[in-house]
């Protein structure tokens, strides 16, 4: 059985599937009573899993068919990122954000409100126009931003509970080129005090720490190509690339020290070509309302010694507020304060839950994709459209085909 891509998950399916075309998809998904559609397997947690089919959309056709009139593409579940981006700007047209890695699958990504850093940026789900997928029955439906309204904010960022997504409609926008710049020795309480003008001082801002000091080693700054370079007092500019985790080859990294390229070289932190982050790691994210941004550094440097023996590397990042109601950053102006654990789960869990019991009367929400092990009736009051989510799975699947442990958990009283 395969495991995900960290590796800390051996998925449980009873028969792994890699259906070639649309109607063999339809044929397995209705003759299935568990199934779940697996992406690039990125997720540290048992989200894609099930115990009875897992769907590889791999070997379906990788679609990539853009609409230069409309400025939308229409893409297979599958695709990754890295093979997006690369189509799209062959043609003059870009994304307005990316993750950390290209490495991951558009659907997966959407499915779980994966996120990149800005001020101004959604995450990678409020690009989504459309979203076409095959239900529990093998029917085949669509929904639409134009058409669904209010309806289709609850079918983007989907936790995989409403079916198989096959091909999500993006919106695009005119490629652009960007320079990174990395700037070392930030410190917290200069970053706590200057907060909202550090991360506006580019189009994408990452603070980068590792707890053992009260400062931020490095501070990823992704800027237009023609925006003049952004200065944060009291740092300086890196003696060279550096990678974000310590003692890390920064040969994995996007090109830095302010060298122009397209905006998919520099948006992501990592290449494509290469392992991305270490590696050897598990991760947990919580996602803020930027209004605590200033409170939640103080708790996470209250704990710094708890965290700093099993931590490898915590990534602060701004993410601007949508309407999708499963996104972490639905209804406010998010804070995702991220990290980068040594790869031993016991060591970890303790760690885990004081972040948790610290970050909880902030709102934290947890990132669906990574490791949490927060009450869900604390993350179902965290979303105020959970209900109306949950009577939308129950629509679309009745006989809950598509919910693994994991949903399960999520949906426990
Ligand atoms: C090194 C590393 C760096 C990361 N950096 C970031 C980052 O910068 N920002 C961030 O927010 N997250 C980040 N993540 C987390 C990652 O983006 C998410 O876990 C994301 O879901 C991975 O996409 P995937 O294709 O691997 O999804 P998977 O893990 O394969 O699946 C995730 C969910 O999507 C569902 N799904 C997948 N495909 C379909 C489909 N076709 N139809 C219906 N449901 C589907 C699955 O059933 C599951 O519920 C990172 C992860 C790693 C390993």
């Amino acid at each position: 059985m395969p495991t995900n891509w960290a590796g800390n998950l051996t998925f449980a399916a009873a028969r792994v599937h890699r259906p070639v075309d649309l109607a063999a998809l339809r044929a397995l998904v209705a003759g299935s009573r568990q199934a779940k559609a697996l992406g690039s397997g990125h997720s540290f947690s048992d989200i894609a899993d099930t115990e009875g089919d897992l769907i590889d959309l791999g070997a379906l056709p990788a679609e990539i068919d853009l609409d230069t009139a409309a400025g939308t593409v229409r893409v297979a579940a599958a695709v990754r990122y890295a093979e997006l981006a690369r189509t799209l700007d062959a043609s003059g047209r870009a994304l307005p954000n990316m993750a950390s890695l290209p490495h991951i699958s558009v659907a997966g990504s959407v499915a779980t409100g994966t996120h990149g850093s800005g001020d101004a940026n959604g995450g990678l789900a409020t690009s989504v126009r459309a979203v076409e997928l095959v239900t529990a029955d093998g029917d085949t439906r669509a929904f639409s931003r134009d058409s669904d309204g209010d309806t289709f904010d609850g079918t983007v960022v989907s936790l995989g509970a409403l079916g198989v997504v096959t091909h999500l409609t993006l919106d695009t926008v005119p490629a652009y080129r960007m320079r990174q710049r990395v700037r070392t020795g930030l410190g917290l309480d200069h970053a706590v005090e200057h907060f909202d003008a550090i991360t506006g001082a580019a189009y994408s801002v990452s603070l980068f720490t590792d707890w053992r000091a009260p400062r931020f080693g490095q501070v990823w700054l992704k800027q237009l190509a023609d925006a003049p370079a952004a200065d944060i007092p009291q740092t300086r500019p890196a003696d060279g690339p550096l990678h974000p985790v310590p003692g890390v080859d920064p040969v994995h990294c996007t090109a830095q020290d302010g060298v122009p390229g397209p905006w998919y070289e520099r948006l992501p932190h990592f290449r494509p070509d290469f392992t991305p982050s270490s590696g050897e790691e598990l991760q947990s994210e919580y996602l803020v309302p930027r209004t605590g941004a200033a409170a939640a550094l103080e708790v996470l440097a209250g704990l710094r010694e708890a965290i700093a023996p099993v931590l490898q590397i915590c990534e602060i990042r701004t993410i601007a507020a949508d309407r999708l109601w499963l996104s972490p950053a639905y209804g406010r102006d998010t804070v995702g304060l991220h990290f980068t654990w040594i790869k031993d789960p016991a060591a970890v869990a303790p760690v885990l839950a004081a972040v948790e019991a610290a970050l909880a009367p902030l709102d934290a929400r947890p990132h669906w994709g990574k490791l949490f092990t927060t009450d869900p009736e604390r993350i179902r009051a965290a979303y105020p459209r959970m209900a109306d989510f949950l009577a939308m799975a129950e629509e679309c699947d009745p006989a809950g085909t598509f919910r693994n442990a994991y949903l399960r958990r999520l949906m426990s009283t």
